[in-house]
């Protein structure tokens, strides 16, 4: 159903939520969504790009100073996620 569909913040492509993973930042925190709160969608061939990071501090709006944060979150969240 089209209700289910979700675009990807990295290559704007729409896809259907359950194959997406939803992320949110909240609390200085990169983590997979939680349940409540802002949140957004990358596809499963945006999760190894490595513009991942910049497209996500561009999202959230922070500051560039933020990226290997952003990275070092991502890499927990690809690992135990
Ligand atoms: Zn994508």
């Amino acid at each position: 159903m089209s209700s289910s569909v979700r675009m990807c913040i990295v290559c704007r492509g729409r896809f259907p939520q359950k194959s997406l993973l939803r992320l949110q930042y909240q609390n200085s925190k990169l983590q997979a969504f939680k349940g409540f709160g802002r949140s957004f969608y990358v596809c499963q061939n945006c999760q190894n790009t490595p513009k991942l990071d910049d497209c996500i501090i561009k999202v959230c709006r922070l500051d560039k100073k933020h990226k290997e944060t952003i990275k070092s979150a991502l890499k927990e969240i690809f690992l135990y996620g």
